[in-house]
């Protein structure tokens, strides 16, 4: 391993390193104490988008949050510097948000994993457990089932970090029920824009703990999270249904959120072609005899799909199958289309690692990623999936398109997280992800730009028409992100240059104008 400069003793150094240095980042005299930047790493510039990728000047492994401290103080201290930095958590996201061009990232794997489960301690006898901003979901849920406890509020996808997905919001399955991942943070740990170790809460510096909260890594580094437990269920009943008609299934779906004493997880995909339907049954254990007749080129006939949760805690005045059947006397899916299997909790939890390990075999997992992401409102949402389903051809869509209600009232609107403009009184939101791959083997440059552009437009539209945000999502000059933003713009500008009044953070995300800020680099 290469280092760009190594100092032991804690009285730090001073480099000069000048205009002629190398690494053109730093082009004035700083003083990075016993900090070691190394070279940058080849999968600092790579996330799972693989369509943006910018490299930057220098890598930070942190072995504490000191170190993070330490960085971020030095380059605040330094009026003449420009050197942006981002956080890295697993890498995960589309469209390079965690990289920095030309400067430094931190790669939040590094910093070592510290986990403290507390069983029914803390305020009102709440189980939580602390973690780093940079463990896994994964480690979460594994260390916290040996105590018989679990997160309430989960990703689809559990190899992405505690610290990355709480900078977005975090949503699967339960958010109708608990909200998002942010809405289920007791208390954070950060190391602000200029360097401070702050802890904030709902109660203490609140307005920290707000901005940071889907805050797209712009205000602060997550360092430690404390997140609410419940006890973990020991099994899953997990339902599949299918429909021909959409405002049945989106009845349906609505139907099953409204239960929330008695459903635990709600989603749910368009079923656009025979491999929506394989690819989205990877995971699923069950035999699926649903052969639908998916029409022709010119007159495509499209399915849609309910995938519900109920947990089976082992209580004795419980009898799952007899509530899975009550619930589902309620629901109007296509006649014999219901599919159910018993899974462990865990397997539940863990189903899209099925898929992945699937799609690796297949060498399909590092392809392009374009996926778009976005809220849509209630009364939009059957022009949006009328302009998404126009816009797709069956025959050459490749990936999944999930559908499934949220609840407004499980989001807390002070957090930076963006929803839609409703001026309507309506609990239910939807979010739509189009998930697509793009194999370069058969979409070359060329296909994957003219996608981009296609997804570009029609997100534009969506928003224009519809009045739909994107979620994790990319916008293409600052001016659109204050678009995106509406009216929470101000708010998210004051907040920033209160936390990051130099503009350090989060580069990759493009939402503030700085010198060195990342721009777009197709390969
Ligand atoms: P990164 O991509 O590394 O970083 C994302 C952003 O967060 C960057 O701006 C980065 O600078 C910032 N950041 C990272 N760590 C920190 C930190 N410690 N402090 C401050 N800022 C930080 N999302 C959902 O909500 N629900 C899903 O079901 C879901 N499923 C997914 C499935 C797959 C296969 C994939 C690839 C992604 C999925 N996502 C889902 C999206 C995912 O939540 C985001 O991409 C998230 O950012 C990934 O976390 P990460 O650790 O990889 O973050």
């Amino acid at each position: 391993m290469e280092f760009i400069f190594l100092c032991s003793r804690v009285n730090a150094l001073i480099l000069l390193l000048t205009l002629c240095s190398p690494y053109k980042f730093i082009q004035s005299p700083m003083d990075f104490g016993p900090l070691n930047l190394l070279q940058t790493t080849h999968e600092a510039s790579l996330d799972f988008g693989r369509i943006v990728f910018n490299t930057p000047s220098a890598v930070l492994k942190p072995q504490s949050k000191t170190d993070i401290a330490l960085l971020l103080s030095s380059l605040s201290a330094s009026s003449l510097s420009r050197v942006t930095v981002s956080a890295r958590g697993a890498g995960h996201s589309i469209h390079g948000q965690a990289q920095a061009l030309d400067g430094i990232v931190v790669e939040m794997e590094s910093l070592p994993v510290e986990m403290e489960i507390h069983k029914r301690k803390g305020e009102d006898g709440i189980s939580f457990v602390d973690v780093s901003g940079g463990a896994l979901w994964i480690e979460v849920l594994k260390e916290s089932l040996k105590f018989g406890l679990a997160p309430r509020s989960w990703t689809d996808y559990l190899y992405l970090t505690v610290g990355g997905t709480l900078s977005n919001a975090g949503i699967s399955g339960q958010t109708f029920k608990f909200g998002p991942q942010i809405s289920n943070v007791l208390q954070l740990e950060i190391v602000t824009g200029q360097g401070e170790l702050v802890t904030c809460s709902r109660t203490e510096n609140s307005e920290l703990f707000y901005s940071v909260l889907g805050g797209l890594g712009q205000f602060g580094i997550i360092t430690k999270a404390r997140i609410l437990l419940q006890d973990a269920p020991e099994k899953v009943k997990w339902i599949r249904a299918f429909y021909d008609d959409f405002d049945t299934f989106t009845k349906d779906q609505e139907l099953l959120v409204s239960m929330p004493d008695l459903v635990d997880y709600v989603e749910g995909f368009i079923v656009l072609n025979e491999q929506s339907l394989h690819s989205s049954s990877v995971g699923f254990p069950g035999n699926v005899g649903f052969t639908p007749d998916f029409g022709t080129r010119e007159k495509p006939k499209v399915y849609y799909c309910i995938e519900f949760g109920v947990h089976d805690y082992q209580l004795e005045h419980m009898n799952i199958d007899e509530v899975v059947r009550d619930i589902s006397r309620q629901m109007s899916y296509m006649q014999s289309q219901l599919y159910s299997v018993d899974v462990s909790y865990f397997d539940f939890l863990e189903r899209v690692r099925m898929e992945e390990l699937s799609l690796r075999r297949q060498g399909l997992w590092d392809v392009h990623h374009p996926w778009l992401n976005m809220f849509v409102p209630k009364s939009g949402i059957v022009e949006f999936k009328d302009l998404l389903t126009e816009s797709i051809s069956p025959d050459d869509f490749m990936g999944l398109i999930l559908i499934y209600p949220l609840l407004r009232d499980k989001w807390d609107g002070n957090m930076s997280a963006v929803l839609p403009e409703v001026g309507s009184t309506d609990q239910v939101m939807y979010v739509v992800g189009v998930l697509q791959s793009a194999n370069p083997d058969t979409c070359n440059h060329r296909c994957l730009h003219d996608l981009l552009q296609h997804q570009c437009s029609f997100a534009q539209t969506a928003h224009d028409q519809i009045g739909a945000k994107q979620y994790l999502g990319h916008q293409p000059s600052p001016l659109h992100w204050r678009s995106h933003f509406g009216r929470r713009w101000d708010q998210f500008a004051r907040r920033k240059s209160q936390f990051d009044p130099n503009y350090i953070l989060g580069p990759g995300q493009g939402i503030f104008t700085n010198p060195h800020s990342a721009s777009s680099a197709l390969r």
